[in-house]
Parts: C-alpha cells; sequence; structure tokens
C-alpha cells in the first residue's frame, strides 16, 4: 500500500468523524428547550411587517395575543400569531376520501376537485389545517392550491389568521372542581346539515369524539369533553365548521357572576 492510499483512507475517516460531529450539535440544538425562542428569532430575522400591528408586535409594543384581541384588532400577517403564540402546533384535517377496499372510506390530507377548462380538465386540490396553543387558542384554515403542498401552507397561514380565544371552565356536575379542563357549559354549533353538540366531561374522561373534531378539541386545550353530532357528519368540512360554530357560540353565551364562579370561566390562556 502506499504512502498516498494511507493519507488518503486518514482523511476519509477524518472528514467521516466531521460529518458525524455535524450531526451531533444539529441534534443537540433540536433538543434544547428554547426551541420556541429560536424560531421567534427565525421570524424576527426575516420578516417585514406591513400593517400597523405586524409592526407593533415586531417592535415588541405588543407582547400577548391577549392584547391583540381586547383591542379588537384583525390579523392579517401570520407572522404575529407565530411569535404571540410560539408554541402552536398544526394539525391537518383529512378531508379527502377514495372508496378504500371493504367498503370503507380512506381517509387523505386533500380533496380533489376538478372542472372543465377551455384547455381540458383543471384540477385543483383543496386542504384544511387547524392551529392551536393547547391552552385556549385555536383556528382553522381552508385554502386551495395547485399541488397538496401549496394547498396545506395556505391553508396553515389562514388558520393563523382565524384563530379565536376560546373560553374553558367545568361545566361537569359530576365533578365540579372549577378547574378549565373541559368547557362551562354545554354548547351547540351548525354548518349546512351538520350539528354538533358539546358537553362538559369529568375530569378524567378525555375528549370522546372521532379523529378528526378530536384534533380540534386537543389543539384548543379542551381534555374533558363529549361530542355529539347530527346530520352527514361524513363530510368532514361542515363538520369541523360545525365545530368551530360551537366553540365560537362559548364566547357569545352571557354568563352572569354565579356561573363564571361555578365554573372557574377563563377565556383563552390559562396561567
Ligand atoms: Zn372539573
Amino acid at each position: 500500500m502506499s504512502e498516498e492510499n494511507t493519507a488518503n483512507k486518514d482523511k476519509e475517516i477524518k472528514e467521516e468523524n466531521n460529518v458525524q460531529q455535524q450531526e451531533e450539535t444539529q441534534e443537540s440544538k433540536e433538543t434544547q428547550p428554547n426551541i420556541t425562542i429560536n424560531k421567534v428569532e427565525k421570524i424576527m430575522k426575516s420578516w417585514v411587517p406591513k400593517t400597523e400591528l405586524g409592526k407593533k408586535v415586531y417592535r415588541r409594543e405588543i407582547t400577548s395575543i391577549e392584547e391583540v384581541f381586547e383591542k379588537g384588532y384583525i390579523i392579517r400577517e401570520p407572522e404575529i400569531v407565530d411569535i404571540l403564540l410560539p408554541d402552536l402546533e398544526d394539525e391537518i384535517i383529512l378531508i379527502g376520501g377514495t372508496p378504500g377496499k371493504g367498503g370503507g372510506i380512506k381517509r387523505i390530507p386533500v380533496k380533489t376537485t376538478a372542472r372543465m377548462h377551455k384547455s381540458g380538465r383543471k384540477r385543483s386540490l383543496h386542504a384544511m389545517v387547524v392551529v392551536g396553543n393547547k391552552n385556549g387558542y385555536v383556528g382553522y384554515g381552508y385554502a386551495k392550491g395547485n399541488d397538496a403542498r401549496e394547498a396545506i401552507e395556505k391553508a396553515s397561514r389562514k388558520a393563523r389568521l382565524n384563530i379565536i380565544s376560546i373560553r374553558r371552565g367545568c361545566g361537569s356536575w359530576e365533578c365540579n372542581c372549577h378547574q378549565p379542563h373541559s368547557l362551562p357549559f354545554k354548547v351547540t354549533g351548525k354548518s349546512g346539515s351538520v350539528k354538533v353538540e358539546l358537553i362538559p366531561g369529568p375530569r378524567g374522561l378525555g375528549i370522546v369524539a372521532s379523529s378528526e373534531p378530536k384534533k380540534v378539541l386537543r389543539l384548543a386545550g379542551i381534555q374533558d369533553v363529549w361530542l355529539r353530532s347530527f346530520g352527514n357528519t361524513r363530510t368532514r368540512i361542515n363538520f369541523i365548521y360545525a365545530l368551530f360554530d360551537a366553540l365560537n357560540n362559548l364566547n357569545k353565551i352571557r354568563a352572569n357572576e354565579a356561573v363564571i364562579k361555578e365554573t372557574g370561566v377563563i377565556e383563552g390562556l390559562s396561567k
């Protein structure tokens, strides 16, 4: 074996070690607890806010989502929500479906629609994304794109702009713990033929709902609740709309002092 060969081999080993080291540093970065701070820093570096609210959030003149809601601002830039709620999570709602083997329907993330165009059949894809911080804030977005990725990205941005704060509490007579693990009272919502009813549940019950609405309730931070639905719930989009209608109605119901005290109602974040 020539000297050159040995040298090359040494170099190779060295390079391999380097790669390994790089991977290790990347990994340790990912496991850092301040990952949400990194996310905010990243947005702050690349984002050029356009709206009045965006500029105020960017300059740190507004530092909480509660303030945005209290002052009645309309959120037009998704970055605002990412900065004020850094632990926001995304979930894709499976709205598409093809009849699967054995008669069941296989759910897929995107819904395909085709319409006639002068150049032939034109296909577009629709996606629905729900975002939430698992602590009183949740939103949905529905969008169209030329491919699945585009539709999902657009829906994810829209979901941030649509974020709402929800009321939580303990309206379960079996539980009566005054903690915000459930809802303060029973509430209903409607969209098209679908009606949804949310019923407060006792601590430890969990979310009693099918997979797609369960994603919404989990991201909202509602831990114990029963969901009852009526109508054609196979149209997932209406099902999710009806659920959001119910969550919105939670805020509309006038709660008197006694109910607030009894159920421990909170609006939005629990401290
Ligand atoms: Zn309770």
